[in-house]
């Protein structure tokens, strides 16, 4: 058994309640950092752990608290970005649900660290009944005296608040997120400034993943060098992956960062291999925003090395700048899909989606739909798969927030491994779209 920070009291029955998650060893981090730490004690064991940033894009935690801008008059904010939304990502949800005082702990830990006095939970909004857990969680905080004033005596006071959204993927983007937490319409921001520098209410404000923040108290019980053992290299600690798709054992795992790929896929500690005993066809490893993989470049790479799962290894060198880990939203899929149509259901997500401020995203995931939807449908072309990837191109590093790129990603990648299926569809419209078809192969 792999070792479990964040996970291993999920299953003790009552652990929702202040008073087991208390019994259990709860509240520590609040005591130790309040008591024997200063702020900048606190920052400098997360930096020392080497924690990267859970949403998925794996910045440095620490070295984004550092960031933080402390100007003479102006608050500070720690807002926790929960509005999980990206395909195939439900980690944040399970912790939140089961073991909401985890969260609650490390909000009031970093906004210490962070000096922030104010600090809000931004839940997406078809959650709201985890909002409802973590409503009771806090007020059993308050009633306890971890939050309010003057926190177990030590002079430093804290109100947290938890703000759902409405229900659009596009206020998961941090700067979206405050815009919709002041009030208005969720578009994301341009960047520079980052929220460190200018953030809610034009105040320095930090925005961190439920998962980051909840991994905080073991990072300040155990000491950030404690942590940075646990991993490979620069990707330190434990991970929730969710895992979904066509596996025998789908859930929400914790992993050590650095297990083998195939481990996780194929052990019975984790997924038990692919369901029916079919063929393991394709995998997205990081949410829907991150490359399709045909299965064997998954497994290993190119060389022949197995891949780990780790931020690094899981890179696809030189087309993607970012990491595949991602969100840690692992879909597996079998022989039975289709890749044209899994590229499309995609793409009318992001298309949907999108905000429709800057034109490159508005216009082209527009683009990508309907191409894609006529080679689903039988009408396509076969110049149509170049054009695909040629408004794909016209997107990636041409738009304001990550969405244009994350929905520019799954189409070039899906034609740059699955070609063949793409051409399958366009020469054989009639088999291609004959009731549950599937290309296996020319
Ligand atoms: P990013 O790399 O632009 O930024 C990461 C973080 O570092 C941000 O908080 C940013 O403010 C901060 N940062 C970066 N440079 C900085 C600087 N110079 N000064 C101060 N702060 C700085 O990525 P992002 O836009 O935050 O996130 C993109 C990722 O989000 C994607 O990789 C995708 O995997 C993930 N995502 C997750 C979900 C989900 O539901 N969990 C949904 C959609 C996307
Ligand atoms: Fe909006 Fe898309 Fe531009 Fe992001 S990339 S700001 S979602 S139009």
């Amino acid at each position: 058994m792999g070792l479990k920070i964040l996970t291993e009291h999920i299953n003790v029955p009552g652990i929702n309640t202040f008073e087991t998650y208390r019994k259990m060893g709860g509240y520590r981090s609040v005591e130790k950092a309040l008591k024997t730490m200063t702020p900048d004690e606190v920052v400098d064991e997360v930096k020392k752990s080497g924690l990267r940033g859970r949403g998925g894009a794996g910045f440095p935690t620490g070295m984004k608290w550092s960031f933080l801008a402390k100007p003479e008059g102006k608050p500070r904010y720690l807002v926790c970005n929960a509005d999980e939304s990206e395909p195939g990502t439900f980690k944040d949800r399970v912790l939140m649900e089961k073991i909401p005082h985890a969260l609650i702990e490390g909000m009031i830990t970093s906004s210490y660290a962070l000096g922030a006095r104010t600090s809000y939970i931004y839940i997406r909004g078809e959650l709201m009944f985890v909002l409802r857990i973590l409503e009771k969680a806090i007020a059993e905080a308050y009633a306890a005296g971890f939050l309010g004033e003057n926190i177990l005596g030590s002079g430093y006071s804290l109100d947290l608040h938890v703000h759902p959204g409405g229900g659009a993927y596009i206020c998961g983007e941090e700067t979206a997120l405050l815009e919709s937490l002041e009030g208005k319409r969720g578009n994301p921001r341009n960047k520079p400034p980052f929220p460190a520098v200018q953030g809610l209410y034009a105040c320095p404000t930090v925005v961190n993943n439920v998962e980051s923040i909840a991994t905080v108290p073991w990072i300040v019980n155990n000491t950030g060098e404690e942590y940075a053992k646990i991993g490979v290299g620069r990707s330190t600690g434990t991970k929730l992956i969710s895992a979904g798709g066509h596996l025998n054992k789908p859930g929400v795992y914790e992993i050590e960062l650095g297990l083998p790929v195939e481990e996780f896929l194929f052990s019975d500690e984790y997924c038990g291999g692919i369901w029916k005993g079919r063929q393991f066809k394709a995998v997205v490893a990081g949410g829907s925003s991150v490359p399709i993989l045909p299965a064997q470049l998954f497994l290993k790479t190119a060389e022949g090395t197995p891949r780990l799962m780790t931020y690094e290894s899981l890179s696809e060198g030189g087309f993607v700048s970012g990491t595949m880990l991602g969100s840690g939203g692992f879909i597996a899929m079998d022989d039975t899909t289709c890749i044209v149509r899994n590229t499309w259901n995609f793409s009318r997500f992001y298309h949907h989606e999108s905000c429709g401020q800057c034109s490159p995203c508005r216009e082209g995931t527009g683009w990508m739909e309907k191409i894609l939807h006529r080679i689903e449908h039988g009408h396509g072309h076969m110049h149509d798969i170049d054009l695909l990837v040629n408004v794909s191109k016209q997107i990636e590093g041409n738009t304001i927030c990550p969405l244009g790129d994350a929905a520019a990603w799954p189409v070039a990648s899906a034609v740059r491994h699955f070609r063949e299926e793409f051409e399958w569809h366009v020469k054989h419209p009639d088999k291609a779209t004959a009731p549950g078809a599937v290309y296996r192969g020319a």
